[in-house]
């Protein structure tokens, strides 16, 4: 995938192997989980690029590998042109500020014998961005800014309800100001009810902040209403990648059509007629993925060659729109 100006991040190539050791005094390693596996994709700046696929996909250690939180086992990650795989220390530590994650479980994911001051705070408190009086009024400024009541500082987490909750871990991300931020299924564990409000903040604080937004999401009503563009992500790899409508009006890649038969459709007439596409079998050990294409195993249009070759990666949109897909349908 080219690298173009304008764009914030630019991933290349990007594999996050985790060894698999035996023995008790002398540990080898035996084998790899590839929990991603060489994907491509950039995010330009101010954009949401949706990132979808089954849970254990590779979706959360993408998002990890990014950040830094995990160190690649291979490939290039570049923010503002800076390659991070390269960055120790101090320069990561100040690059990571300008990129935030929020998490998915917004029960497990605040310290519950922290007050709401102090785990929207604590951020200010690591980097030294503030302390005493500015400290107090940047909390309030934050808690203000996520739609909760700036006189809730001295609560505790238990005292409020789970998109509250992830409204207090919105606010924690953007303490320190980032530019960048991986959401990571933030609304699954929420009400259905919830879940449109958390997006909707989440999409006014991209207007009012220029936030640039990598959410990821285990299905593709969820990505929706938020995605500029949108990433399928199978077994480790991305297979399909084209903005939101493309996606939806025209999905190239088996999988994709798979996912999208099974987004309910909000017109009566038309969801009676919808057909699922039921795919077959499980999703193959990341420990050991099919040679070839990895989805071949369940892919209702599979051929001989599937199985022997991996697809191209590749361009495949027409008037000037960008439709990458891995298939070997459209070589
Ligand atoms: Fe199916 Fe073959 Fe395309 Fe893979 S390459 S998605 S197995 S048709």
């Amino acid at each position: 995938m080219p690298e173009n100006n304008g764009q914030l991040l630019h991933v290349q190539g990007l594999k996050m192997y985790f060894p698999i050791t035996r023995g008790i005094i002398i540990q080898r390693k035996v084998a790899d989980v590839k929990a991603v596996d060489g994907i491509s994709f950039s995010i330009k700046s101010g954009e949401t690029l949706g990132l979808v696929g089954e849970s254990g996909c590779g979706k959360s250690t993408t998002g990890r590998a990014i950040l830094q939180l995990y160190k690649p086992t291979a490939g290039s990650v570049k923010f503002h042109g800076d390659e991070l795989t390269e960055m120790k220390g101090e320069t990561l530590r100040r690059e990571r500020r300008r990129m935030q994650m929020i998490f998915q479980d917004p029960y497990a994911s605040l310290n519950p014998r922290m007050t709401v001051g102090n785990i929207v705070g604590e951020p200010l408190d690591v980097h030294k961005l503030a302390s005493g009086r500015a400290r107090d009024e940047r909390v309030q400024e934050l808690l203000r800014l996520v739609g909760l009541n700036p006189y809730f500082v001295n609560r505790y987490p238990h005292e409020f309800s789970g998109g509250q909750r992830q409204r207090i871990g919105i606010a924690r991300a953007l303490a320190v100001d980032p530019e960048f931020i991986v959401c990571d299924e933030p609304i699954s564990a929420l009400d259905v009810s919830v879940q449109a409000q958390v997006v909707n903040l989440l999409k006014d604080l991209q207007n009012e902040l220029g936030l640039t937004y990598l959410f990821i999401a285990h299905d593709l009503s969820m990505v929706r209403h938020i995605s500029d563009r949108v990433a399928v992500m199978y077994l480790g790899k991305i297979v399909e990648l084209t903005d939101y409508q493309t996606l939806y009006d025209d999905p190239k890649h088996p999988y994709t059509q798979a996912l999208l038969s099974a987004v309910p459709i909000p017109d009566p007439v038309i969801e009676k007629e919808r057909q699922r596409v039921i795919l077959e079998g499980d999703v193959p050990s990341p420990t050991n993925p099919p040679t070839g294409c990895n989805f071949n195993t369940r892919c209702p249009r599979v051929m001989d060659v599937c199985r022997k070759v991996d697809p191209k990666w590749q361009d495949v949109g027409e008037a000037g729109k960008e439709h990458w897909v891995a298939c070997h349908l459209y070589e």
